[in-house]
C-alpha cells in the first residue's frame, strides 16, 4: 500500500497500530472463535471491555468520581437534542454562545425543544476572526452550550468561558487532544470518530447532581437511565466501544493527553507557520483562537484550487478540500495524525507556491 496521509475532518484516520490489533482480533477475540462483534454486550467478556474502556477514559482525563461515562449511539448530533431534553423542562432556560457552524447548529437543534437563547455571536465579517467577549448568560439559564473547537471553521476556545451556570461542552473535535479540567464542567460530549474511534458513537461526560430522573427523555437518550444501567439501556454499538477502548489503550502508551498536547501543538505551529509565511495562502483566524486540530486556509487565487487539491492527493495527501458551507482548504491533524503528515504537507505546499507565487 501506498503511504498516504489522511487530512479527513471525521471519521478521521485512526492510529494505525489500532486497526493492526482489530484487524489481528477480528476472527478470534480473546480465544473465543468469535469476533467481539458477536458476543452479548451483557456477557463477562464484553462487560470487561465496557469496564476497562470507561477506567481508562477516566484516567486519561482525569475524571472525578461525581461524574459518570456513557457510552452512547447516535454520534455527536444525537446530543444536541439529548442535552436540552436532559437538563431542561419545559419553560427552563438555557444559553448558547456561537462560535461557528456546529454550536450555532446546536443552537438551532435545542431551540426547537426548549427556551435558549444566545449568549453572544461570533462576528464572522470583521477580520481576524476573533472570540466574541462579552457573553451574557440569562439569570434563570440551567447552563451555557459551546464548542471548545469549531471543526468547519477552524476556530477554538482554549479558555472556557467564565460564567456562572454548568458549562455544556460539545468537545467532538478536540476531546483528549489537550490537558481540560473537567470539573469545570457540567456536562461534555463527543462524537467519537475524531479523537476516539468509529462514527456513531458519542461519549457524555456528565456530573451527576445534574441528572434528573423525572425528565421525559426517549429512553436510549435519556442519561438518568443510561447511567444506572450502565449504558446499555439498548444494545450499545459495541464494536464501536471496543475500537474507543482500543484508542484509549494507545494514547496511555504513547503517553497521555499530555503528550498529545504537546504533539498536536508542534503540528499546529508548523502548518500555521506555512501559511502566514508563504504568500499565496491565507488564514483569517485570530491568532489566539486558531485550531490546533483543524487548520483552514484559502489559496487567495481561488483558481488554483482544483490543481491544489489534485496535486496533494497524488502525493497521498489526502481529504484537504474544505466543508462545503465554507470553501478553501483544511486539514484536520487529530492525535493520529503523525507530524511526518503535516511535514509532508507543509513540504507540498512550500513546493506549490514556489511554482505558483
Ligand atoms: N459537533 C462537532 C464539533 C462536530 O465536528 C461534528 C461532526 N463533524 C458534530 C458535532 C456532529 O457529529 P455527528 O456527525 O457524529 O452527528
Amino acid at each position: 500500500m501506498n503511504k498516504v496521509f489522511n487530512f479527513c475532518a471525521g471519521p478521521a484516520m485512526l492510529p494505525p497500530a489500532v486497526l493492526q490489533r482489530a484487524q489481528s482480533e477480528m476472527i478470534d477475540w480473546q480465544g473465543l472463535g468469535v469476533s467481539v462483534m458477536e458476543v452479548s454486550h451483557r456477557d463477562k467478556p464484553f462487560m470487561a471491555v465496557a469496564a476497562k474502556a470507561e477506567a481508562d477514559l477516566r484516567e486519561l482525563m482525569a475524571i472525578p468520581d461525581n461524574y459518570k461515562v456513557l457510552f452512547l449511539a447516535g454520534g455527536g448530533r444525537s446530543q444536541f437534542t439529548a442535552v436540552p431534553l436532559n437538563l431542561l423542562k419545559e419553560g427552563e432556560q438555557a444559553d448558547y454562545l456561537i462560535t461557528g457552524q456546529w454550536s450555532k447548529a446546536a443552537f438551532e437543534e435545542a431551540k426547537r425543544f426548549r427556551d435558549v437563547a444566545i449568549a453572544a455571536e461570533i462576528d464572522m465579517s470583521t477580520k481576524p476572526i476573533a472570540l466574541p467577549v462579552d457573553i451574557k448568560v440569562r439569570a434563570g439559564a440551567k447552563y451555557l452550550h459551546y464548542c471548545p473547537n469549531e471543526t468547519v471553521d477552524g476556530i477554538e476556545m482554549f479558555e472556557e468561558p467564565a460564567v456562572d451556570v454548568p458549562l455544556v461542552a460539545d468537545m467532538s473535535s478536540c476531546i483528549l487532544s489537550r490537558r481540560i479540567d473537567v470539573s469545570k464542567y457540567g456536562l461534555i460530549y463527543a462524537g467519537a470518530q475524531k479523537n476516539i474511534g468509529p462514527s456513531g458513537l458519542a461519549v457524555v461526560i456528565v456530573r451527576s447532581d445534574l441528572l434528573r430522573d423525572d425528565m421525559q427523555v426517549p429512553c436510549i437518550w435519556d442519561y438518568a437511565q443510561q447511567a444506572q444501567q450502565g449504558s446499555m439501556v439498548n444494545t450499545p454499538p459495541t464494536y464501536a466501544w471496543y475500537l474507543a477502548g482500543l484508542v484509549f489503550e494507545w494514547l496511555k502508551e504513547v503517553g497521555g493527553v499530555a503528550a498529545m498536547e504537546a504533539h498536536n501543538a508542534a503540528k499546529a505551529e508548523l502548518l500555521y507557520g506555512a501559511i502566514d509565511s508563504l504568500p499565496l495562502y491565507q488564514n483569517l483566524v485570530d491568532a489566539s483562537c486558531r485550531s490546533r486540530m483543524n487548520v483552514v486556509w484559502q489559496l487567495k487565487d481561488e483558481s488554483l484550487n482544483e490543481a491544489f487539491l489534485a496535486e496533494a492527493e497524488a502525493l497521498g495527501l489526502l481529504a484537504l478540500k474544505g466543508h462545503r458551507f465554507v470553501g478553501g482548504m483544511r486539514a484536520s491533524m487529530y492525535n493520529a495524525m503523525p507530524l511526518a503528515g503535516t511535514q509532508a504537507l507543509v513540504a507540498f505546499m512550500q513546493d506549490f507556491a514556489a511554482r505558483h507565487g
